[in-house]
């Protein structure tokens, strides 16, 4: 690969630029989920992506679309590279950057493999595949035809991945990974703390100390599926002089408990690992999230070792037939009580074997809210082999989003009860004041 542009003019170091090529996308047929997996790669490794760009599969709407980014930018293109001549990708950035279009026979070669294997022709379509601009190189494909190319040409770091999602990620981490050993800056250093059960307000209020000390750096916060994620990095240019280790080492020290992953790891699989780790193993019994929890247990490959099963029990009959709840329970305190989550967690637990038992019931809305008990009302238990922990939430918004947050919030207890040795611990703390009621 030629030399790489490490800041020549104004070039924006650690930024970068996305294009998105396909009529599909402009026609509404398809979401940009490329480009949102790139962006996410991308802030994951602390490059800022400045620009997103959809453009339909036409020449000169690729070259306005790269016309408009910066000298020196990372540009990362996907779509557009298949066989069909509507694939235009490739020869839309030769154009845009006049270099010539020739067979690379490496990648020629490559491709008439691949057909042999398959007992395909090599025809017109395919030989399109090993056209290469001139200054760009490879990247095999190993799922698909199409390879990635990338390179520095026309002033810009270029990295072009074929649309089919299962085909751009592999070669969206290998270009990275090539553009970086070459020397390209695309990592700005960056720390991701990712935390469940602080409320946005109480965390932002917490990093404020932390922010007046080192005014220099950038502090994101993000709330997402399972909680806010805070993000701390250094902006372009700016040196790191140990700064950004001194912050986040007082923000992980601050946020304790709370802090559930520093990568981009989900809560599930966080859960999962810690579950495998100790051997351990969990049953779930659901009201009103009706079998979400299970499916969360559940989303990675592996899960049978450590999840057992669940039991959906909405109707009063069921919790006492299927999880033991007692009927004077129900009768005493209603479905949606403490009283009756930890009877649904120990529950369902004798009745597995299992090491933790998890339940959920609540009032997800908009319908069967009271005064003493408003929508939202939701009560979380687990129980640890044997010790009870039990508590309320209060989640503030509609059936959809009530239901997606009782989720996070009993993933998150039985993490917190995983984390420590100690199975009658508490696992709450007083910075949890995530939809307390
Ligand atoms: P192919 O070999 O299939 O032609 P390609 O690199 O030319 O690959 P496209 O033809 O642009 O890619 O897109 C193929 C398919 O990939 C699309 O029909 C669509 O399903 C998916 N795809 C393309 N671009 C995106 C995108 N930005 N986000 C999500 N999916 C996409």
């Amino acid at each position: 690969m030629g030399s790489v542009n490490k800041g020549r003019g104004d070039s924006p170091l650690g930024e970068a630029w996305l294009v998105a090529v396909g009529d599909e996308l402009l026609l509404g047929r398809i979401a940009d989920t490329n480009s949102q997996e790139i962006a996410r790669q991308l802030t994951a490794r602390g490059v800022a992506v400045r620009g997103v760009t959809v453009v339909g599969d036409e020449v000169a709407a690729i070259g306005r679309a790269l016309d408009a980014t910066p000298s020196g930018a990372l540009v990362i293109l996907s779509g557009g590279l298949g066989p069909t001549p509507d694939d235009l990708t490739r020869e839309a950035v030769a154009a845009w950057a006049r270099v010539p279009v020739a067979e690379s026979p490496p990648i020629a070669a490559f491709l008439r493999q691949r057909c042999a294997a398959r007992g395909v022709a090599y025809g017109e379509g395919t030989a399109r595949q090993a056209q290469l601009p001139a200054g760009l190189d490879w990247l095999a494909n190993p799922v698909g035809s199409a390879p990635g190319l990338f390179g520095e040409l026309g002033g810009r770091m270029l990295l072009l991945l074929p649309g089919v999602p299962s085909e751009m990620r592999p070669l969206l981490a290998e270009g990275l990974a090539r553009l970086e050993a070459a020397g390209l800056p695309v990592a700005r250093p960056a720390v991701l703390l990712r935390t469940a059960q602080v409320a946005e307000s109480v965390l932002a209020a917490l990093c404020d100390p932390l922010r007046q000390a080192a005014p220099e750096l950038t502090w994101s916060w993000w709330l997402v599926r399972w909680g806010v994620d805070v993000r701390v990095s250094l902006p372009p240019g700016v040196v790191d002089g140990g700064r950004l280790a001194e912050a986040a080492a007082a923000l992980r020290a601050a946020l304790g408990v709370s802090v559930y992953a520093d990568a981009m790891i989900d809560l599930p699989a966080v859960v999962q690992d810690l579950l495998t780790a100790r051997a351990a193993t969990v049953a779930t019994a659901e009201s009103c999230t009706a079998g979400l929890v299970s499916a969360a247990l559940t989303d990675r490959a592996g899960a049978s070792d450590c999840f057992l099963g669940g039991v959906v029990a909405y109707a009063d009959r069921l919790k006492q037939d299927l999880v033991d709840v007692p009927a004077a329970l129900l009768a005493a305190h209603g479905a949606v009580s403490g009283e009756v989550a930890g009877a649904m967690a120990a529950g369902i637990r004798a009745r597995t074997g299992a090491d933790y038992g998890l339940a959920v019931t609540g009032i997800a809305g908009p319908a069967g809210g009271g005064a003493t008990k408003p929508v939202g009302t939701t009560w979380i238990a687990c129980d640890a082999r044997g010790h009870l922990h039990v508590r309320c939430y209060r989640f503030p918004a509609d059936r959809g989003r009530n239901r997606q947050l009782a989720v996070a919030a009993a993933l998150d207890t039985l993490r917190r009860v995983l984390r420590v040795d100690d199975d009658a611990r508490a696992p709450w703390a007083e910075l949890d004041t995530w939809s307390r009621p």
